[in-house]
């Protein structure tokens, strides 16, 4: 029912653009589309009236499960010559397809074979009808958020002087799957000292000091739905810079979340944070865009960057986080994860709070 919903609103973009068939290669997008858990090993064709599964004989049981809505092929996934038939069966002239995710051997394939079809991008699409996230999607991505929230708590005792970034983050992990995740969305982000600089450093085996600011960036897959967020922590007292460059990305970051509006654009909503970051001398040390889409990948459709100037769709999940970054000194970020809603933003990482604490 779940996936028919969805073909259907890929039919209606389809018939809007003129396209007569969809030819689906990636793992998410296929997983998106039909429900199919063997990552890597399928492809779909979605005709006008007809929808397709190919896949070989180890998942033939499985996607007859999986995957109701597709009449199921049993072939080699990257079997061109099945695609073929299907194509010329079912007259299929102009076909879309994945532009930024095709692997360069289907594209090749498509474009020597298939000289009697036309080719329409169309990843711009797959972004746009993914970022609108039905109740079941946000029901997965905010017991993930609750997971790593859970969790986090479960290791903050951890997080003191001697015990190595690695420590850290092998527990949080553990205890992310403990709590029901079936895994981390992303390679766990906890950077201490002047490493916190690193937006994106990833543990390594310093080990934590007194007075370091500790970033943890991180987050669990809940059936195939991230999270993810980011606290930073002060263990000791910290350097009065980096006490009050806190203050600053916590206002920066509650600013965001109060000013949103409904129809805001991404780039209106990064504005808001990065003006105040400016306006404290900080703008060049924050490089990063203030958010991302999060959903089936960590990172998806919806940027919260200066270049997106589209309005930002009901029911899109993304995260808000700002950060300043100081070369020498450490940094400081505060990711929370939101759901778009007319009369506001949602938080799905509320259950940890943000204020600065001392550990
Ligand atoms: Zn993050
Ligand atoms: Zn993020």
């Amino acid at each position: 029912m779940l996936h028919r919903k969805r073909i259907e609103r890929l039919r209606e973009m389809m018939k809007e653009k003129y396209i007569f068939g969809v030819y689906v290669t990636s793992p998410e997008n296929v997983f998106y589309l039909s429900g199919f858990t063997g990552f890597g090993d399928a492809r779909l064709l979605i005709g006008r009236t007809n929808a397709w599964l190919i896949t070989d004989s180890r998942y033939t049981v499985q996607a007859a499960e999986e995957c109701p809505e597709y009449t199921l092929v049993t072939a080699n996934a990257e079997n061109i010559a099945t695609l073929e038939e299907l194509l010329r069966k079912e007259m299929i002239c102009t076909l879309g397809f994945e532009n930024e995710r095709i692997a360069y051997r289907d594209y090749k394939a498509l474009k020597e074979r298939y000289d009697f079809v036309q080719l329409a991008e169309l990843d711009g699409d797959f972004t746009e009808l993914r970022d609108v996230k039905e109740e079941d999607e946000l029901f997965c991505i905010e017991k993930a958020c609750q997971i790593a929230c859970r969790s986090l708590y479960e290791v903050l005792d951890d997080i003191r002087p001697g015990t190595a970034e690695s420590e850290i983050a092998a527990e949080l992990e553990y205890r992310m799957r403990k709590n029901g995740a079936s895994g981390k969305s992303f390679e766990t982000i906890v950077a201490s000292g002047k490493r916190s600089a690193m937006p994106h450093g990833v543990a390594s085996d310093k080990k934590i000091e007194n007075g370091d600011a500790v970033t943890i960036d991180f987050g669990c897959i809940y059936k195939h739905y991230c999270s993810d967020m980011t606290r930073t922590f002060f263990v000791g007292r910290p350097d009065a810079e980096l006490e009050s460059i806190y203050r600053i990305v916590y206002e920066a970051q509650i600013a965001a979340m109060e000013g949103y509006r409904f129809g805001m654009t991404g780039a209106e909503l990064d504005a808001i944070s990065r003006e105040i970051i400016t306006e404290k001398g900080y703008g060049p040390n924050f490089g990063h865009s203030l958010g991302h889409g999060v959903g089936i990948e960590i990172h998806e459709g919806a940027a919260i960057s200066r270049r997106n100037t589209k309005a930002i769709q009901k029911d899109t999940v993304f995260s808000i986080e700002p950060g300043i970054y100081v070369e020498g000194l450490g940094g400081v970020r505060i990711e929370d994860l939101v759901v778009a809603g007319e009369n506001g933003l949602r938080i799905l990482t509320s259950d940890f709070d943000k204020k600065m604490l001392v550990l």
